[in-house]
């Protein structure tokens, strides 16, 4: 009986053991799971205060299937879809949230992630309104097993640093312009200022009632006053037709012309002038295939083409050195070649020597200021033609000589497609 008792008390005394194990359990888990819910708190807190959003995926490169594990509340927010809406869209990010112009880049991403690489990437997203927002996803990668890749990603918007970005490159360039255009009213006030002093002393000196000037010197003034003149015409024809060209109104003057007298003529006059110590001396020569040598061209401002290619050669070489104007024909078309020995151009400054007011970081060799315009209005002029004007050129090396040679192709006649616009 005692032994009986003796084992209902064990029992009980475990019974009571058990119960108090259980309650302790019980208090345990029910503690457990409210730091579990605090901690999840804390992280849904974590998650949606920061501005950036974060993401977890799972690929699977058997399938190519992607498994959503979490998407951050703001990032829903973000691409405005909702709940249901965006677990269902996300699977396919590409299709559905990449700007078109940008799957490219996106493309390059994924195949970094693909190979289990870590990446990052910005590109224009477009959010359900149709807006695009610039951002960048950094992503860590975790090789599950063979087939199977986590993705860990953060996204961030950079639409307000994009915009910033643009609005200062565009703002630089203004000023860059701004200042280009302020140098050359610079240049463009002192090339007329030169011949309108020239002009003003000559005009003074023969108006001098005090003075008797004998007739040689007459004849010198006079010639000096029409030169200046002359000039002055240059650079306002130059001037209104850049403004033709701005306005796309530029007609071409077609007719049928003797080149080989053209270019004679024009080279006669710079030789009387080098005579006359008007211009530095040269030893200019044309060379022409036949005399004449026709095509059908607009002849004052095809001249004038040329006499820039002239005046620039020998801006930039060295006095009494060659200079030599070819014409030929060559396929339908008329090529005239103006080659210098001077200082040459680096190939680097090709295109820029054809845009508006550029001018190559030196002063001519003869000093005499430019103003940028001589190569990208004689450029519009052969364009205007339906022709193309090209340049080749070397500077000084230790074994070759440094010369410039530029070449004008234009059309013997006109094709009628060249004249649309203007
Ligand atoms: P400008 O002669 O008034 O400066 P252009 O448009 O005619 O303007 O020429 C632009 C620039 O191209 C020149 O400032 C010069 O640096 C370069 N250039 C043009 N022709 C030559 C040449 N024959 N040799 C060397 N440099 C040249």
């Amino acid at each position: 009986n005692r032994e009986l008792q003796q084992e209902i008390e064990l029992h009980r005394k475990t019974q009571l053991a058990l119960e108090q194990l259980n309650h302790e359990l019980d208090t345990r888990v029910q503690a457990r799971t409210q730091e579990l819910a605090q901690s999840e708190e804390r992280f849904r807190r974590v998650v949606t205060s920061i501005s950036d959003h974060v993401y977890a995926y799972t690929i699977n490169l058997t399938t190519g299937d992607r498994t959503i594990e979490f998407l951050s509340p703001n990032l829903r927010d973000f691409v405005m879809f909702d709940t249901e809406k965006i677990n269902e869209l996300a699977y396919d990010w590409r299709e559905n949230f990449v700007a078109p112009e940008d799957v490219e880049i996106y493309d390059q991403h994924t195949a970094n992630l693909l190979a289990g690489r870590d990446s990052q990437v910005e590109y224009r997203l477009r959010r359900a309104d149709g807006h695009r927002l610039w951002v960048r996803a950094s992503v860590r990668t975790e090789r599950l097993s063979a087939t199977e890749i986590r993705c860990y990603g953060v996204m961030s918007n950079l639409t307000a640093r994009k915009q910033l970005e643009q609005e200062t490159a565009t703002r630089q360039a203004l000023q860059e312009i701004e200042l280009l255009r302020s140098e050359w009213l610079g240049n463009m006030s002192h090339e007329l200022r030169t011949p309108l002093g020239l002009i003003k002393t000559a005009a003074t000196t023969l108006l001098a009632k005090d003075i008797t000037i004998p007739p040689p010197m007459q004849q010198e003034i006079l010639e000096r006053l029409d030169q200046e003149t002359d000039r002055l015409t240059d650079l306002v024809d130059t001037l209104l037709d850049l403004s033709r060209l701005e306005a796309a109104r530029l007609r071409l003057n077609y007719a049928q012309t003797d080149v080989a007298a053209m270019l004679q003529e024009l080279a006669d006059t710079v030789l009387l002038q080098m005579r006359l110590g008007s211009l530095p001396p040269f030893q200019v020569t044309v060379t022409t295939e036949t005399t004449p040598l026709y095509a059908t061209l607009d002849r004052e401002r095809m001249k004038r083409v040329v006499q820039n290619l002239l005046s620039n050669a020998m801006k930039f070489s060295p006095h009494h050195s060659p200079l030599t104007i070819d014409a030929r024909i060559e396929d339908a078309h008329l090529v005239i070649t103006v080659i210098d020995c001077g200082i040459g151009i680096d190939a680097a400054d090709y295109e820029h020597i054809f845009e508006r007011y550029y001018q190559v970081k030196q002063t001519g060799v003869n000093s005499q200021p430019g103003v940028g315009l001589g190569l990208p209005i004689s450029r519009e002029i052969v364009r205007a033609h339906g022709g193309e004007i090209t340049v080749n050129s070397q500077r000084a090396g230790k074994h070759r000589k440094s010369g410039t040679t530029f070449i004008v192709r234009v059309p013997t006649a006109p094709t009628g497609v060249e004249s649309a616009p203007f």
